[in-house]
Parts: structure tokens; C-alpha cells; sequence
């Protein structure tokens, strides 16, 4: 996926030892950050930070979010390489080609078209091919290809939007920040024969959903 005249790796390889020290642990999840080339998703002024682990501008008020919290993100869906991800959010694609290298089929929902744009882009130049991306607003989720076996939000809303409930396969697992806008919890919301469990796991800061089951715009 990098490559042959990638010549980021160092600063790649620099950035997966850094996750593993912080505690990341899942070895597909690491190999996913080793592999794929992060600076094709941002933009050119900030290329230079591509591999600081840190969130960056992306353009229209969106960020590309920080590495590590991606990680934790990934390392906590425990994917095994033969789902189908539905993802919410996404912004320059990073996440969605780590997704693509973890899961089976990954479905995409951008609601900004230029982002979308862009993005698709990116995925095209690193060589990912297992991604379909929709414009629209994701807290409908995307019904023609459900059920997922998980679901990635990457926006923090205030409600678990019911539609993604819905299309969250029996035993799957979403998730999703959750909370006021600017100080969100992390949750991890499994669908149970009786419902839906949601288990906290830390605090998150992510930009806001914005849509028919998230905030207004
Ligand atoms: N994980 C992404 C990456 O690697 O670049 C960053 C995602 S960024 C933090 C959140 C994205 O969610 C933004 O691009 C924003 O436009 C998008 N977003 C917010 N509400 C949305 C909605 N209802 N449907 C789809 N995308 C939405």
C-alpha cells in the first residue's frame, strides 16, 4: 500500500513504536499504521507533520484525528480481517484506509462533498480498494449494504442515532463519542438479544455530528 518510492517509512516506523509504547497492543492494528502512507491524507501545508502523533487540519473546520486515539478506536472493534465496517466520518480517509486493512469491505459516509472528495482521492493514490464512500449524512447509516459487524463513529454526537442500531448486525459492536459538543465519553454500544449495551471507556474530543440524528448544523 506505501509503495516503492515511499519515502516515510522511518518516520512511519517512528510513529508505530510510539503507539506501542503508549500501550497499543493489537499487532494488526500496528501493521495497519505501519503500512499506510498517512502522508496522502493530509494536505500539502501540513505534510511535513503527517506522522506527528497529533490531529491536524484538514480544511473546512475538520481535522485528520490523532493516531493514538484512532488506535484506541481500532484496537477496541478487535476486527479479524473478514467484516463489513460501516463507517461514520470520513474526514481525510486516514481512518478508512486502516479500516480497509483490517476488515473485509468498508462502507464510508462523508456529509462534507469536498472532504468526501478528497478523501477518495487519497484512498485511490494509496492503492485501497475495498472502500465505498457516500455523501450524505451518516447518523442514517447506509442501509443497502447492512447489516455491519461494526460500526466506526468518528464525530461526537449526542444520542446513539437509531438508525445505526438498526444496521449494526446481531452481536456487532459500535463505536461512537457521546456527549455535549467539545467533551464527549467514548462508548461502545453492543447490540444484545434484548437491545443495545453501552459501556464507557474514556473521555473524547471530537468534532461534532452533524445531521438528523446528531446536532444542527
Ligand atoms: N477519522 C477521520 C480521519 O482519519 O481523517 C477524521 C474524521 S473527522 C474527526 C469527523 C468527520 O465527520 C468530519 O469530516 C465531518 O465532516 C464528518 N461528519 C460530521 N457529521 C457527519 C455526518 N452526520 N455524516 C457524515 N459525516 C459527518
Amino acid at each position: 500500500m506505501t509503495g516503492s518510492r515511499d519515502t516515510y517509512g522511518g518516520y512511519r516506523a517512528r510513529l508505530v513504536e510510539q503507539l506501542r509504547a503508549q500501550g497499543i497492543r493489537d499487532l494488526a492494528v500496528l501493521r495497519a499504521f505501519a503500512e499506510t502512507p498517512r502522508h496522502l491524507f493530509v494536505p500539502e501545508g501540513v505534510r511535513h507533520r503527517a506522522y506527528e502523533d497529533s490531529s491536524l487540519p484538514i480544511g473546512r473546520g475538520q481535522t485528520i484525528s490523532q493516531p493514538f486515539t484512532q488506535a484506541r478506536y481500532l484496537e477496541t472493534l478487535a476486527l479479524q480481517g473478514t467484516e463489513r465496517v460501516l463507517e461514520v466520518g470520513t474526514g481525510s480517509g486516514y481512518q478508512t484506509a486502516l479500516l480497509g486493512a483490517l476488515a473485509s469491505q468498508v462502507f464510508t459516509i462523508e456529509r462534507v462533498r469536498v472532504l468526501a472528495e478528497t478523501a477518495q482521492a487519497a484512498l485511490k493514490a494509496a492503492g485501497v480498494t475495498n472502500v465505498s464512500l457516500l455523501i450524505g449524512d451518516g447518523t442514517l447509516g447506509w442501509s443497502a449494504y447492512a447489516p455491519y459487524h461494526a460500526i466506526l463513529v468518528a464525530a461526537g454526537g449526542p444520542e446513539i442515532p437509531p438508525p445505526l442500531v438498526e444496521q449494526l448486525a446481531p452481536s456487532g459492536r459500535m463505536i461512537i463519542p457521546l456527549g455535549a459538543k467539545g467533551a464527549q465519553t467514548l462508548t461502545l454500544v453492543r447490540r444484545t438479544e434484548g437491545g443495545v449495551s453501552a459501556t464507557p471507556i474514556g473521555a473524547a474530543r471530537f468534532v461534532p455530528l452533524v445531521g438528523e440524528h446528531g446536532f444542527d448544523a
